[in-house]
């Protein structure tokens, strides 16, 4: 027998009013769809205003996992269907409770609803009509009508009656997309992936730039960003990498007699071709993995100084969090043993001795004043970026493909 019919998914902050709800629930289903792409046979259903998945003949435990990724949604319920009878709905409720086979007392309540007001009973006498045999049946259970463990919701409607109990958490944040579009630096650290699943979590769409230093990193550090890349896409159902060829503009740098500066003007270079890929893309700001005080660029003088290279907004989602928690989501979300291999990315190579966690701003445009060419290099490796679109599923496209075929793979997501 299957043990449920369905899934409700639930989506606790889109209480804004009128046409963003609207766009905030359709983006939602979307999401829904893409990441259930594949598993064909499960459909997702609008009703009564809301959302629920019925898991064809595929197993809600299996769903479970995968929706949990729908940006969004807060919480969903295994949802039992019957025949809107009393005796059905003892029935149902009594399976839910065997099934979660009791050791100890548990707390429970009804919490009755009825749509269907044909329904002969109404509420006050159905909630200890389905409670009494429930009780009877399961001595372990323990009417709390406050703070009950096990809320027992029974929806009755004319066509059918919906009884569940258990709450599972959703990744939270908002529908994918529906706060506009960023562009993330993605290095091949730790910190940047989970600062890019934390910007789509909270609805905004996110494109990767990430600058690459060829011959000093290696093909394999460029492999590597990719790969991070590919679990957002995951994620999001499709992520646009841009990869800058970054090694004139560094190195540019390196003769300039100011070693500790080193890291301070190759983020604003950074940053400033971040900015012109962001206006190109129109994207309205930049996301960084930088976290406050992690290391000598990420104090706040430091950052104070690198972000005036840019007008944009730069999102820190990570600024204020303790990096066991950036570990503990980077495992979770399955960045972290992709970023820990040992490739160096383009700034651990060029790492003064002793960074400065204090530059001053002055020095710094005075330097930069003087460095050979500079805005034409950065022209130049912006000119130069070559883009990767990654797709969930993981197959790939180089922007130079054709847009037919791209078109075809759009259509996937
Ligand atoms: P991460 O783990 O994200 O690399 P980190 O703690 O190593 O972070 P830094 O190396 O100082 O920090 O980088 C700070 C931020 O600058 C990164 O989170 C990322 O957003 C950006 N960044 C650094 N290097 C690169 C790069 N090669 N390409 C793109 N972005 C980069
Ligand atoms: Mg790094």
């Amino acid at each position: 027998m299957k043990k449920y019919d369905y899934l409700l998914l639930r989506f606790g902050e889109l209480t804004l009013k009128g046409r963003n709800r609207a766009r905030f629930e359709k983006a939602a289903v979307e999401h829904v769809r893409a990441l259930l792409r594949p598993y064909p046979d499960a459909k997702v259903r609008r009703e009564f205003g809301r959302v629920y998945v019925d898991p064809g003949s595929e197993s809600v435990e299996t769903l479970i996992p995968v929706l949990q990724n729908v940006f969004g949604m807060t919480s969903m319920s295994p949802v039992r269907a019957v025949r809107p009878e009393l005796d059905e709905i003892v029935r149902a409720a009594g399976e839910l409770i065997e099934a979660m086979e009791l050791t100890e007392e548990l707390t429970f309540k009804t919490n009755v609803r009825r749509v269907w007001k044909d329904f002969p009973h109404p509420t006050h006498e159905a909630n200890p009509l389905i409670a009494s045999p429930l009780l009877k049946r399961f001595p372990l259970l323990k009417v709390d009508m406050h703070d009950p463990k096990l809320e027992l919701r029974i929806e009755i409607r004319d066509k059918a009656a919906y009884v569940y109990g258990e709450v599972i958490p959703g990744a939270g944040g908002f529908p994918l997309g529906t706060n506009g579009k960023a562009l993330l630096l993605l290095s091949g650290g730790i910190d940047s992936p989970v600062a890019g699943w934390s910007a789509l979590r909270r609805g905004l769409e996110v494109e990767c730039i990430h600058f690459h230093s060829y011959p000093f990193t290696s093909e394999k550090a460029k492999e590597k960003v990719i790969d991070l890349a590919q679990v957002l896409a995951e994620y999001a159902g499709k992520v646009r990498l841009h990869i800058v060829p970054f090694t004139e503009v560094q190195t540019s740098f390196t003769q300039m007699g100011q070693d500790n500066l080193m890291i301070t003007l190759m983020r604003r270079s950074m940053l400033r071709i971040a900015t012109k890929i962001a206006e190109r893309e129109k994207a309205l700001a930049l996301v960084t993995g930088e976290s406050l005080g992690q290391v000598a660029s990420q104090t706040l003088p430091s950052m104070n100084v690198i972000e005036r290279a840019t007008e944009l907004p730069i999102l820190r989602p990570l600024v204020m969090t303790d990096k066991d928690e950036i570990i503990r989501i980077s495992r979770q979300i399955g960045t972290y043993d992709i970023s820990i291999l040992p490739y160096e990315d383009c700034c651990t190579l060029f790492v003064p001795k002793s960074p400065t966690t204090n530059p001053n701003l002055r020095i710094v445009n005075k330097v930069e004043a003087v460095t050979p060419n500079l805005e034409r290099l950065i022209e130049e490796a912006a000119d130069g970026t070559e883009t990767i679109e990654l797709f969930a599923g993981g197959s790939r496209l180089r922007r130079e493909e054709t847009d037919q075929e791209a078109d075809i793979k759009q259509e996937w997501f």
